[in-house]
């Protein structure tokens, strides 16, 4: 089925056409009907399979239907995501998807000044897409109504129901109607979340897709024991190796991806990075210039591995292993989107092999080994431009680093 057949407004067509959207993707074929038709859907497909517009292009469709003209009679769909960033990325959807409609969007997150958020929610706004923290507070300032809300939508809906957000999500219910419809998308999902979302609405939830094999087949993905003290060399072979290639490289902290950037920059490599220490207009800056391509490694913690849809990131390395499987499906899909094609790279170290024992079990599958000879492995050492040894040291005063090495040393006294 195309586009052009569904029974969706002639403007949303017209700029489905013009963003070269030939047929549905899966998700868009399974959730749109049930959205159109006012159910409550839980859809769950994985990374870089248009959920965005699985969930845009039906709820553009109703409120185009129902819009009253000229009346800003308040927020009538509620999108939540867990950052700044994913949140402006689907109010762009929106407005993108909306151009030819009456719909209007917009995007609230904090770090930025309020005045205008709520200059412009005065003026009506049909789709608001929200991080919870700056939502709340312009809702108990009166700033913000819910009141007319008739679609919710959690993005990243397992993220967003767990530990971290759920008491925001608890206490945003109570300010919204009880008849509503509620629609949940993630790529990832456990049994005791589902149960929780079930939990949030009356109606029966709809399950569209549930893939066997969480990471998305267009990702070839595979792991490389690399000890952590050699990591930055395997960082830095794998970055000449693939001159102007896009690179996104996860870290497990603040701290580390700091490190990371500085030791590239030993070895003239230009990196930046993302993460929450961050101001927001700095995190907006290096997004635009890695989405455009002039910036090419962007070194991140995990804050951005959820729904981020950045063009042609070839490779995504983790640098370090990540905590959960879900944190994994999540980090190696921010390559391979839509029909193109990516890899993922993970570093696992000696200590970091018990993690990835649990995130294979998790994902139900061994990942697959690049298999480094000695010879090889060596080289790799001897490639660097970074003829110091003061890396180490730099290394050294790491927190993570640190820890490991803490433990090394406890083991080595033993034996
Ligand atoms: P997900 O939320 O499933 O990770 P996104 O909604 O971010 O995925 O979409 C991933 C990419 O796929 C985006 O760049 C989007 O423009 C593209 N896309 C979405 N729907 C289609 C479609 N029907 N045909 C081609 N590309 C699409
Ligand atoms: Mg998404």
């Amino acid at each position: 089925m195309k586009f052009e057949e569904y029974r969706i407004a002639d403007g949303i067509k017209t700029s489905i056409s013009k963003l070269g959207f030939k047929k549905p993707t899966d998700i868009q074929y399974k959730a749109i009907p049930p959205i159109l038709k006012g159910e409550d859907v839980l859809a769950i497909a994985q990374t870089g399979t248009g959920k965005t517009a699985a969930f845009a292009i039906p709820i553009l469709h109703i409120l185009q239907e129902r819009k009253i003209k000229g009346r800003p009679d308040g927020v009538k769909c509620l999108v939540m995501a867990p950052t700044h960033e994913l949140a402006l990325q689907i109010d762009s959807v929106f407005k993108t998807l909306g151009k030819h409609t009456r719909i209007s969007s917009f995007c609230i997150h904090g770090g930025v000044d309020q005045q205008p958020q709520i200059d412009q929610l005065n003026k009506g706004v049909d789709v608001l897409i929200a991080t919870p923290g700056r939502m709340f507070d312009l809702v108990s300032q009166g700033a913000l109504l819910l009141k007319r809300v008739e679609i919710l939508v959690l993005d990243e809906a397992d993220h967003m129901l767990d530990l971290g957000f759920i008491k925001d999500i608890n206490d945003l219910m109570r300010h919204l109607p009880k008849k509503r419809q509620t629609l949940f998308f993630s790529a990832t999902i456990n049994d005791k979340i589902k149960n929780l979302a079930y939990s949030l609405v009356t109606s029966a939830i709809r399950i569209q897709i549930s893939p066997e094999d969480p990471v998305a087949r267009n990702i070839e993905h595979a792991v490389a024991f690399v000890e952590m003290d050699d990591k930055r060399f395997f960082l830095e072979y794998l970055i000449n190796d693939h001159p102007d290639k896009k690179i996104l490289v996860f870290v497990r902290t603040k701290v580390r991806a700091e490190r990371v950037k500085s030791a590239l920059e030993r070895v003239s490599i230009v990196a930046d990075t993302i993460h929450s220490d961050k101001l927001q207009e700095e995190r907006e800056r290096t997004m635009r210039s890695f989405r455009k391509g002039e910036l090419k490694i962007l070194i991140a913690t995990d804050v951005s591995a959820r729904g981020i849809d950045i063009p042609n990131v070839e490779y995504v390395v983790n640098y370090d292993l990540p905590e959960t499987s879900e944190h994994y499906v999540h980090r190696v899909g921010r390559t391979g989107r839509a029909s193109q094609k990516g890899q993922a790279v993970s570093f696992c170290s000696t200590e970091e092999k018990e993690l990835l024992e649990e995130i294979e079990n998790n994902l139900g599958k061994p990942i697959q080994r690049i298999v480094i000879s000695k010879n090889d492995y060596q080289n790799t050492l001897s490639f660097t431009e970074d003829k110091s040894e003061d890396w180490k040291k730099l290394l050294i005063e790491d927190e993570e680093g640190e820890k490991i090495r803490k433990k090394k040393k406890k083991r080595s006294k033993r034996k």
